[in-house]
């Protein structure tokens, strides 16, 4: 089966300028690039005249752990372009966690799913069902910090014992021999925060030895940022693993204005460190609902309540004023809950997200009732407003940022870039058309402009929709 591409604006994701040509697919490579005179029997051919051919783009910051197992679930990222989706991000994981009969997963572990959705007591069985379903995107899982403690500490409040560091530790290199694609943490979780940084370093270090990354969510993304920040260096110096920084950004009144001053700290220590960041084109953030958070937030949405299913949508003070609270007591009415932050400024977010080692990581919540627009959005922002619209970074810098940066980040050696032998991971759309229709009120609507996506030369996505299942576990 070969599919030609054919007389389409070719940004092949190195950050070389734009040329006309065609791609040539062969089964689930790319064949040939550039002008193809030759073609073979049978070759389905797609016209791309007017229209940009580039790399299929990765989202290295997910939660779509569960989703990718679910069919049709991943249609939002695939009318974005993306071919590939990292999970297990923030130190969140549906494997190893084993929960009693009736237990509900703790926070921020419920953002995945109810306790139905931990159905893996181990990263090879999750890894199994992964390469067993009908994989719409690739997927390259990440083994979490919480996750793990979890499973393996007797009370995840304290500092784990070195005979707990020891188990998982052992049921991340387990992971890491059958198929993970790195290490993450989340230290401003209750499920994380009791972890000293020597615990966080020991579990970097597993990683760091199968020479893949540790992506960290920051101890603190407020005003304790800097120290979280010198943290994560330290982690990273002292395993030697290459530094993720998750959905970098200046959060809370006090940090304003800073993005600057923060990115220079982390070009500082780019000098003798290994790292890449990940950011999302909005200026609001999302996870557990949290009163620290709220705090720090100038509005809040709710995105989730178990007990209030009828308020997600509603800002936070409607939620008060409909359950007759003050603010404060709403809070744990509401719980468990979700909500979207109001806490970053645009221009801090511009900075931080254009700067060259920052990819694109939607950070999207697919199991919320209202989920933060960045789930369906990110991408179709990022490369039409903020790209086309307002030019803040060329075209072709932008496509690298989608594609083979994160494929550097997580050495997938064979995707990223469009050239003769890769994966044909590919995205075919309209440069003028391409905008997110994802909005506060109506967060699930598809992007437009996506016009074919090939996901390991499977026709993933086309103008009638979502196609063929063609995604493989990557990053291993
Ligand atoms: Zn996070």
């Amino acid at each position: 089966m070969s599919i030609l591409l054919r007389g389409g604006t070719l940004v092949d994701g190195t950050g070389a300028a734009a040329t006309p040509g065609d791609v040539l697919v062969v089964g689930d490579r790319v064949a040939q690039v550039g002008r193809v005179d030759e073609v073979p029997a049978d070759c389905r051919v797609l016209d791309c005249a007017g229209l940009v051919v580039s790399p299929g783009f990765i989202d290295p910051h997910t939660h779509d752990d569960a989703a990718v197992l679910r069919p049709g679930a991943l249609d939002g990222k695939l009318a974005q372009g993306v071919t590939t989706v990292v999970v297990g991000n923030c130190g969140i994981g549906l494997p190893p966690v084993r929960l009693i009969p009736g237990q509900a997963p703790p926070p921020p572990l419920n953002l995945l799913g109810t306790a139905a959705a931990f159905a893996y007591p181990d990263y090879p069985s999750y890894l199994q069902a992964l390469r067993e379903a009908a994989l719409q995107v690739n997927v390259a899982v990440l083994g979490g910090h919480s996750a793990l403690r979890v499973a393996c500490c007797a009370d995840w409040h304290k500092p784990a014992s070195r005979h707990e560091i020891d188990a998982m530790a052992a049921r991340l290199d387990e992971g890491l021999a059958c198929g993970l694609a790195g290490f993450s943490t989340g230290l401003a979780y209750p499920t994380a925060i009791a972890a000293p940084t020597a615990e966080v370093t020991a579990l970097a270090r597993v990683s760091a030895r199968r020479h893949k990354p540790f992506a960290i969510h920051l101890r603190d993304e407020y005003d304790g940022v800097w120290d979280a920040l010198t943290e994560a260096f330290e982690i990273a110096r002292d395993s030697q693993a290459f530094l993720l920084l998750s959905h970098q950004k200046t959060a809370g009144p006090r940090q304003r204005g800073r993005a600057r001053e923060l990115l220079d700290r982390i070009d500082d220590a780019a000098r003798d460190l290994p790292l890449a960041l990940d950011a999302y084109p909005y200026d609001a953030g999302s996870t557990v609902l949290d009163a620290e958070s709220v705090r720090q937030s100038r509005e809040v949405l709710v995105t989730w309540s178990v007990p209030h299913p009828e308020l997600a949508g509603r800002t936070l003070s409607e939620a008060a004023t409909a359950l007759n609270l003050p603010l404060d007591l709403a809070i744990p009415a509401l719980q468990p809950a979700g909500a979207a932050y109001f806490h970053m400024d645009p221009a801090d977010v511009r900075q931080i997200l254009t700067h060259p080692r920052c990819m694109v990581g939607s950070d999207g919540l697919p199991e919320d009732t209202c989920p933060h627009p960045r789930l369906f959005g990110a991408f179709a922002r990022f490369l039409g407003t903020w790209v086309r619209d307002l030019q803040l970074v060329g075209l072709p810098e932008a496509v690298r940022k989608v594609t083979s940066l994160p494929a550097e980040v997580f050495a997938l050696s064979d995707r990223g870039v469009l050239r003769a032998g890769a994966r044909a991971d590919v995205a075919v759309w309209s440069r003028t058309e391409f905008a997110d229709r994802a909005t506060w009120t109506h967060p699930r609507q598809l992007a437009v402009g996506m016009r074919w996506v090939l996901v390991n030369g499977c026709v993933a996505w086309s103008p009638r929709g979502s196609g063929e299942a063609g995604g493989q576990v990557v990053g291993g």
